[in-house]
């Protein structure tokens, strides 16, 4: 059981298996992509998987991969089915825009994913491009249709807001969600260096009193909290000792986070 000083039960892992991505979402990159990381620097099936399995020995039984866009690193249905395959996680979703969801629901499902969250700001296929700096909607669209087909359910759509679901892009998105039996968190835009937060309108993250989150970056830090510097290197650790420091460290509430992005951290 992994418990953090001030009593908070640790169960929830959110890995980041990539910070690539074929979108550049205005609050997340810059237009101009981000710097490449080297290879070597990314974390291997191998190391996401036992580092996995320790976590889980320790109490995590709730398992989230992101990025970046988890759909475009290569293999990631190979992944998919190693994480699934350890005993002890009763939830394996993953967040993800949705672009390439048609191609891969189907296979994700059969390698042991539970369900998913899709990211859809705005329905009009207009705003929804400006958004994503490029994305196509239809997309979505036919990927949120292959993951309720798959049985991917239930199937939640995170809709970034700039202050609440009463903007008109949030409402769109309402209106299509009630249509198709989907559920929606509404997420106000965070700024993670002025470490702007709030709790997700529908969800539960941003509650530090609540909170039971770990994150693995793509390249091996074990966070805390999204919204701090503190990070605790599984390379270097080893995968206990880095969950030990991370739960122990863990701050009681988010502060602000100067190093760190969106998209290499998974949100
Ligand atoms: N690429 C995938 C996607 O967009 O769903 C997964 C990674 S993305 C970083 C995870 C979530 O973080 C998405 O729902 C995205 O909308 C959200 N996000 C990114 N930047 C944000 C920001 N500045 N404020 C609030 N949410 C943000
Ligand atoms: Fe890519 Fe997701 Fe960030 Fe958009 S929010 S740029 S889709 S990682």
């Amino acid at each position: 059981m992994l418990c953090d000083t001030v009593g908070r039960k640790i169960t929830y892992l959110r890995i980041s298996v990539t910070d690539r991505c074929n979108l550049r979402c205005t609050y997340c990159m810059p237009e101009e992509g981000v710097p490449l990381l080297d290879h070597s620097k990314i974390l291997s099936f191998d190391e996401i998987t036992e580092f996995t399995r320790t976590a889980v020995s320790m109490g995590i039984v709730k398992v989230r991969l992101t990025g970046g866009e988890p759909l475009v690193r290569r293999g990631i249905i190979e992944l998919v089915g190693r994480i699934a395959s350890i005993e002890g996680i009763s939830d394996l979703s993953m967040t993800t825009n949705g672009q390439l969801l048609s191609l891969f629901a189907k296979e994700l499902r059969q390698a042991g994913l539970s369900r998913i969250n899709i990211s859809l700001d705005a329905t009009d296929p207009v705003r929804y491009s400006e958004i994503t700096r490029g994305g196509d909607v239809q997309k979505v669209f036919e990927g949120i249709r292959s993951a309720l087909e798959a049985g991917l359910e239930p199937v939640k759509i995170n809709c970034v807001v700039a202050h609440s679901r009463e903007e008109k892009d949030a409402r769109d998105v309402a209106a299509f969600a009630a249509e198709n039996g989907l559920q929606v968190r509404y997420i106000q835009t965070m700024d993670l260096h002025k470490g702007n937060f709030g709790i997700v309108d529908g969800g539960d993250g941003g509650d530090c009193p609540k909170c039971n989150r770990l994150r693995l970056t793509a390249t091996g830090k074990v966070k805390p909290c999204l919204f701090s510097d503190l990070e605790y290197d599984l390379r270097t650790l080893g995968a206990k000792n880095a969950l030990e420091m991370a739960v122990q460290n863990k701050p009681k509430r988010g502060g602000h986070n100067t190093t760190g992005e969106f998209f290499n951290i998974g949100g």
